[in-house]
């Protein structure tokens, strides 16, 4: 719950405001632009909801919030947000929407199928979103992009009974236990349509997921950048290897998708022709970045 007594000086007057646990993930900046903005190193609304769209959005927000820190001075009835989780992005992929601390406020995504539901990277175990999914016919996979995003990987696979996969290279003791550990860099065909592509850099064993030659998960690995116009990679977030990164991106360009879908940053939609150039945008940046800045 967010505190008043906490509430940023950067908010502007009125209902919803930001207080001081905010840890700066971005997501409802994501979820709700027009209604809050960057304050430096937290976020605060510049603008209180005005319209129904404008309020759903923030409500949407204080929903995904990994640390609660978004408050409303006005008591709301919150249903119509919590039903929107799982939202659809496109087809048969969605958002999760509820984001876990553990996993800095991570997005994480739902793929439907006929042959059981895939979740790529681990929401929080939220009992409305739970609630959710099991009605969509609950979760057969779980993917995860790398160590940092497993939140309550334990949580849903003992509601779903859903099997986990993890690069071998991102295990750890609160991870040792999940199923399916592949190794190796080899793209490995996890079912129809649905390919595991280790891509070490961020970490040893991260891994990205492309789905129908449309849709790349790419967790911490690869996302858009709105100030360069192209897609990018965390330079100053690179835990394991910035040489391996470069050389894990460079091995992308091999496939064709038209949606990058990150756990941090923003997403972006392009033809397939246009999202290789920025691919290749991308790759150029990080030469350059590599020797200016080893
Ligand atoms: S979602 Fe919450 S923690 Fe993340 S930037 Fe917004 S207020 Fe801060």
């Amino acid at each position: 719950m967010a505190s008043l007594a906490l509430r940023l000086d950067e908010n502007v007057e009125g209902d919803f405001y930001v207080d001081s646990t905010c840890i700066d993930c971005d997501a409802c900046r994501q979820i709700a632009p027009m209604v809050f903005h960057d304050v430096g190193d937290q976020s605060a609304v510049h603008h209180q909801p005005a319209t129904g769209d404008e309020l759903l959005a923030a409500q949407k927000a204080l929903i995904a919030c990994p640390t609660s820190s978004i408050g409303s001075v006005a008591k709301h009835d919150m249903r119509a947000a919590l039903a929107v989780y799982p939202e659809r992005i496109e087809g048969d992929v969605f958002r999760c929407g509820f984001t876990s601390e553990s996993s800095f406020g991570a997005f994480s995504y739902l793929i439907r199928r006929e042959s059981g539901n895939v979740l790529v990277d681990s929401p929080r175990f939220a009992g409305p979103l739970v609630k959710n999914l099991a009605g969509m016919g609950g979760v057969r996979r779980m993917l995860l992009t790398h160590q940092d995003d497993v939140a309550d990987h334990r949580k849903f696979h003992e509601r779903f009974g859903c099997e986990r996969v993890l690069h071998r290279d991102d295990v750890r003791a609160g991870t040792a236990m999940i199923e399916t550990q592949p190794s190796g860099n080899d793209p490995l065909l996890l079912e129809d349509g649905l390919l595991m592509i280790p891509t070490p850099g961020h970490t040893r064993g991260h891994a990205v997921f492309l789905y129908r030659d449309r849709f790349l998960f790419t967790g911490d690995h690869l996302a858009w950048s709105e100030s360069r116009g192209h897609l990018y990679a965390f330079r100053s977030a690179c835990w394991y290897s910035w040489t391996e990164q470069n050389a894990s991106m460079e091995r992308l360009l091999a496939y064709r998708f038209e949606w990058v879908l990150p756990g941090h940053g923003r997403p972006i939609h392009l033809p397939a022709d246009e999202m290789r150039r920025s691919l290749e945008q991308c790759i150029a940046w990080m030469r350059n970045g590599t020797r200016v800045a080893p």
